[in-house]
């Protein structure tokens, strides 16, 4: 079954519609776990969290001083008081105190109930037990007070959400061991194409390496993802439907590079339409113009173009938001920068491209892109160089060195 978003088979599929269509399309897993902090990195956090305690569950000092009660002092007055003893981080102190008393007291420790001011040790004067407060001294600083980062019951994080490092220290604060989070995504890929040979073969002549399956490995390298490499498939139809229907039954999504196009080794996108559905097919990206997306059973399919600087720039704009959104994280997009381009650049209108770029910083500051080197579409050297897209819309026709672009560096995302 195909079921072609655009109405005449020569058109192109823009890349914000193929987007839309994944988006529309994909729905989320339903299953969560549970897990312990340290393995919720980078997890989806499936269900909100609220905080059992007050954080912090006491009034505590901000820095290390003396803490005192300010109607003790005359307000614009120096003072003496006496010390009477140490309040320290994780050891309270608890005896009763008298006017003009105060405790030395460090930071972290529970300020005592009869104190509301903590005054640093580097503004008083010390004799014996006898601290001297300075003119200026002030009232009511430098003590935390209970739930003055979260309160008891308030929402500590929203789910969904993908956990950073600063989410776990959150949780942990809160005294949370185990969070739930959605399950990991089961994704299987191969490579296509009776030209490649897999790393420790030696090359007959019209052969390649399968780089591909390294790039994909690397892509995909996410705590939310569970991969299995599942090796080169020959251009045989029959080889190709058996692999399309056996990891249909064991995939969440399967991902194939090469074959996709309409040459006479290209079996991807029929054996897709025999074994199941495709949603799309032909885009109007550079590289990357053949995709097959669609679906075999309950497994999703990415039919990735050959080249591998395609593999790239399809798996970042497309395979990447799918798998977010089926691991159930919101729609997010790539930071995008305007820079000045040292380069000259050289495109024809009716695809929208992603040249390879490399993105740095001027003495003075300001960001600036130029070109990696040669855009074919094979060249991982400049793809390996270089460290960000420069993003020209489809009906641009080039721009000349000194101009703004567009660029989204890898990895950067709001
Ligand atoms: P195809 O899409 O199968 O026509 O392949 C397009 C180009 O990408 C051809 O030059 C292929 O040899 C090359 N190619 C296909 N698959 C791979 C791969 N796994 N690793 C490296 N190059 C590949
Ligand atoms: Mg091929």
């Amino acid at each position: 079954m195909t079921n072609i978003c655009y109405p005449n088979k020569h058109e192109l599929l823009s890349v914000e519609q193929a987007l839309l269509e994944i988006r529309k399309t994909i729905e989320t897993v339903n299953e969560s776990e549970h897990v312990d902090l340290p393995q919720a990195l980078g997890r989806v956090l499936s269900e909100s969290v609220v905080s059992p305690i007050d954080i912090p569950s006491q009034r505590t000092a901000a820095m290390d001083g003396y803490a005192f009660a300010a109607g003790d002092v005359a307000a614009g007055q120096a003072a003496k008081l006496q010390v009477i003893g140490i309040a320290w981080a994780g050891r309270p102190f608890l005896a009763q105190q008298t006017p003009s008393q105060c405790v030395r007291i460090f930071t972290g420790a529970v300020v005592p109930e009869f104190a509301d001011s903590v005054i640093a040790q580097e503004q008083i004067e010390i004799d014996g037990d006898t601290v001297s407060l300075p003119l200026d001294w002030q009232p009511y600083k430098n003590i935390r007070a209970a739930g003055s980062d979260v309160k008891q019951h308030e929402e500590l994080i929203a789910a969904p959400k993908k956990l950073t490092a600063r989410d776990l220290s959150l949780l942990a604060a809160a005294g949370i061991e185990k969070i739930s989070v959605k399950r990991k995504l089961n994704i299987g890929y191969f490579s296509t194409g009776d030209e490649l040979v897999a790393l420790g073969e030696p090359l007959a002549v019209g052969q390649i390496y399968d780089s591909n399956r390294y790039l994909l490995a690397g892509l995909l390298s996410d705590p939310n993802h569970t991969v299995s490499d599942l090796g080169i498939v020959a251009d045989d139809p029959l080889k190709l439907e058996q692999t399309f229907k056996d990891a249909a039954q064991h995939y969440d999504v399967i991902i194939s590079t090469g074959g996709a196009s309409v040459g006479d080794a290209d079996f991807v996108k029929q054996t897709l339409e025999k074994c199941g559905q495709v949603n799309f097919w032909k885009l109007a990206i550079k590289p990357g113009k053949p995709l097959a997306f669609g679906k075999i059973g309950s497994c999703w399919f990415f039919g990735l173009p050959g080249n591998p600087v395609a593999v790239l720039v399809t798996y970042e704009k497309f395979v990447k938001p799918g798998l977010e959104q089926l691991a159930g994280l919101p729609a997010r997009q790539a930071l995008r920068l305007r820079v000045r381009c040292d380069s000259r650049l050289k495109k024809s209108p009716g695809r929208q491209e992603y040249q390879r770029g490399i993105l740095y910083q001027q003495a003075g500051g300001e960001l600036a892109v130029r070109l990696a080197g040669q855009q074919d579409s094979h060249q991982l050297k400049v793809a390996s160089q270089s460290n960000c897209f420069i993003v020209l819309n489809a009906d641009s026709t080039g721009i000349d060195a000194g101009e703004m672009v567009t660029v989204e560096p890898f990895s950067a995302e709001l």
